[in-house]
C-alpha cells in the first residue's frame, strides 16, 4: 500500500502525530493508500520552513525564479504518463482527459507564470506641478496558504502555487485529502528542478484540521482557496478578523443558453462536453441548459442521442468518456438529486442510474443524466450538484433567458450560443457572472481574469490579477526640487 508523506523544507516527512487517512481508488471502490492527517504542529513546521526560506527567495532575481518555474513545467511534461495515470487512479477521471487537459495545464501554469513574472510591472504617477513622483512597489506578502479541491487536482493546485512563488512568496499548500497523489509528486519535481527548500511546503490532511490550521495561522498572510461555497464562507469568517487577503473561487450553477440562430452542430458537440466532461465535476460545467423554444424539441432529441453514445467505464481505458465519480459519498450526493427530481417537477429524459462496470463492480459510476424541469426555482436548478447531471428548460424571449440565467445565487460562468452580435453584447453586459463564453466553452487564455460573481467567489485569479493578489502594493512618493 502506498503511504505518502508531507513535503516540508524540501524533505518528505511523516506527520508528527503519526496519524494517517485512507485514500480510495474510486474506479474500484477500494483503499489503495494512506496519507498524513496533518495536525496544527505539522502546519506550524511547514510555516516555519516557509518563513525561513522567504528572505532569500523574495530576493532571488526574476530570471532565476523564472528559470526554476520553467524547469518545473518541463519536468511535469516529461513525467506526463506517470502523473496522468496517478491522477486518473486517484480521482476516477478518464486517463485520456488527465493526459490531454489536467497535466498539460499544470505545466502551463508554471510556464505561464515563469514568463508573466518577467513582464509584470507596476504603475508610476507623476504629480505634475507638485514636483513629486509616485511609484508603486509590489512586494511579496510573505508566507501564503493555497488550498485546492479534488476535481482538477494538480491543475488547480499549481494554478495557485505557480503565481504565489513566481511573485516571491513562500507557500504552505494543502491539496484535497481525496486526491493528494499528484501533489505528492509535485514535491519530488520541485526538488529535481532546484526549487530552494522551504519555498513550497505541502501538508496533507483533512480540511477541517489541516486546512483549518492553515487558515487560522496568524502569520500566513493570504489564503487562495478553491472549493465549495459553504467552505469558502467558513474560511472568510475565520480569516476576516485577522485581515488576511482572500481569494475565493467557489461553486457554480452555470447556464448554457442556446439560441436558434447558433451554429447548431458545434453547439451540440460542445454542449455534450460542457455537460459531462470530468463526470460533470468541473465548476465551469454548464449544468442548466436553457434552449430557445423553437429548437427545443429538436435539441432534446439530438442531445439525448449524443449523450447515449458516451461510454461510462474504467478510467484507465482510452475509450472511456465518463469515468468514476470521486468518492462514494459524492456519488450518493449526486444520486440523491436524481432521486428527488420527480418531487421537484422534473422528468428524467436519459440516465439516472448507477452503472456497474464489469471488473470494477465496486467503483462509483453513474450514467450521464438529463432531466427536464419546468421551474427554475426547483432544487435541481438552484443547487450545485457537481456531477454528470444537467437540466433542460425552454425559453421564449431574450428577457426570459436572461432572467433564468441570472436567477440563481451563483455567478461563475455562462455559455451563450448565438450569432447575433447585439444579443451577445446585451447578454455580456447583463449576465451576473465572472465569465461569458460565446459560441465556445472552457476556452482558456491564462492572461484573463478568472473568478466568479455573487456566491461563486471573491477576487480574480489568472494573469496579472494573480500576481496582484500575491503582492502588496506600496505607494512611494518622492518629492524633488
Ligand atoms: P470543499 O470546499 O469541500 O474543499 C476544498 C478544499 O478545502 C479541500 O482541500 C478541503 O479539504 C479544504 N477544506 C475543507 N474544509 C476546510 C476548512 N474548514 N478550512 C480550510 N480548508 C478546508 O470543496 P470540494 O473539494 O468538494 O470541491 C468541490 C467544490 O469546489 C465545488 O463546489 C466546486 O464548484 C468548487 N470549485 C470551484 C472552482 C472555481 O474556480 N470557482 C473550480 C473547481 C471547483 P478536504 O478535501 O480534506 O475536505
Amino acid at each position: 500500500m502506498n503511504k505518502i508523506q508531507n513535503y516540508i523544507n524540501g524533505k518528505f516527512e511523516n506527520p508528527i502525530h503519526g496519524v494517517y487517512i485512507d485514500n480510495y481508488n474510486p474506479s474500484i471502490g477500494e483503499i489503495y493508500g494512506q496519507i498524513p492527517n496533518s495536525s496544527k504542529e505539522d502546519v506550524e513546521k511547514a510555516y516555519q520552513a516557509a518563513a525561513d526560506a522567504f528572505p532569500a527567495w523574495s530576493n532571488t532575481t526574476l530570471d532565476e525564479r523564472s528559470k526554476i518555474l520553467s524547469k518545473i513545467a518541463n519536468l511535469i511534461i516529461e513525467k506526463i504518463d506517470v502523473l496522468a495515470a496517478a491522477e486518473s487512479k486517484d480521482n476516477g477521471k478518464p486517463i485520456s482527459l488527465a493526459k490531454a487537459v489536467d497535466i498539460p495545464r499544470a505545466a502551463s501554469n508554471f510556464q505561464f507564470f515563469a514568463n508573466a513574472i518577467t513582464q509584470f510591472s507596476s504603475e508610476a504617477h507623476e504629480s505634475v506641478g507638485l514636483n513629486a513622483v509616485n511609484f508603486t512597489l509590489r512586494q511579496p506578502l510573505g508566507v501564503v496558504g493555497c488550498i485546492s479541491p479534488w476535481n482538477l487536482p494538480l491543475y488547480l493546485f499549481t494554478w495557485k502555487i505557480a503565481p504565489a512563488i513566481a511573485s516571491g512568496n513562500c507557500v504552505v499548500a494543502k491539496p484535497s485529502e481525496i486526491t493528494p497523489i499528484t501533489a505528492y509528486f509535485l514535491g519530488e519535481i520541485c526538488n529535481e528542478a532546484g526549487l530552494p527548500k522551504g519555498v513550497l511546503n505541502i501538508v496533507h490532511g483533512l480540511g477541517t484540521t489541516t486546512g483549518q490550521a492553515i487558515v487560522e495561522h496568524p502569520n500566513i498572510k493570504a489564503i487562495s482557496f478553491t472549493g465549495g461555497t459553504k467552505t469558502g464562507a467558513h474560511i472568510a469568517k475565520v480569516a476576516a478578523p485577522m485581515f488576511k487577503k482572500l481569494s475565493l473561487e467557489l461553486g457554480g450553477k452555470n447556464p448554457n443558453i442556446i439560441f436558434a440562430d447558433c451554429d447548431y452542430d458545434d453547439m451540440l458537440q460542445t454542449t455534450v462536453r460542457s455537460s459531462f466532461a470530468n463526470q460533470g465535476q468541473i465548476c465551469l460545467c454548464g449544468s442548466r441548459i436553457l434552449v430557445e423554444e423553437t429548437i427545443y424539441e429538436k435539441f432534446k432529441e439530438d442531445f439525448i442521442k449524443k449523450v447515449s453514445e458516451l461510454k461510462v467505464g474504467n478510467p484507465s481505458e482510452n475509450t472511456t468518456d465518463i469515468g468514476a465519480l470521486v468518492s462514494k459519498q459524492h456519488l450518493e450526493k449526486v444520486k440523491s438529486y436524481i432521486d428527488i427530481s420527480e418531487n421537484e417537477g422534473g422528468k428524467i429524459l436519459f440516465g439516472g442510474n448507477k452503472v456497474v462496470v464489469s471488473g470494477n463492480e465496486n467503483g462509483y459510476y453513474l450514467q450521464p443524466t438529463i432531466i427536464e424541469v419546468q421551474d427554475n426555482n426547483c432544487r435541481l436548478n438552484q443547487e450545485e450538484i457537481f456531477g454528470p447531471v444537467v437540466t433542460l428548460m425552454s425559453f421564449k424571449t431574450d428577457e426570459e433567458a436572461l432572467t433564468l440565467a441570472n436567477g440563481v445565487k451563483y455567478g461563475l460562468s455562462t455559455t451563450l450560443w448565438t450569432n447575433n452580435l447585439n444579443r451577445t453584447m446585451q447578454f455580456s453586459k447583463q449576465l451576473q457572472t465572472g465569465i461569458v463564453w460565446v459560441n465556445t466553452w472552457m476556452l482558456r487564455d491564462l492572461r484573463t481574469p478568472f473568478g466568479g460573481a455573487k456566491e461563486s467567489g471573491v477576487g480574480r485569479e489568472g494573469g496579472f490579477e494573480a500576481l496582484r493578489f500575491f503582492t502588496e502594493p506600496k505607494n512611494v512618493c518622492i518629492k524633488y526640487d
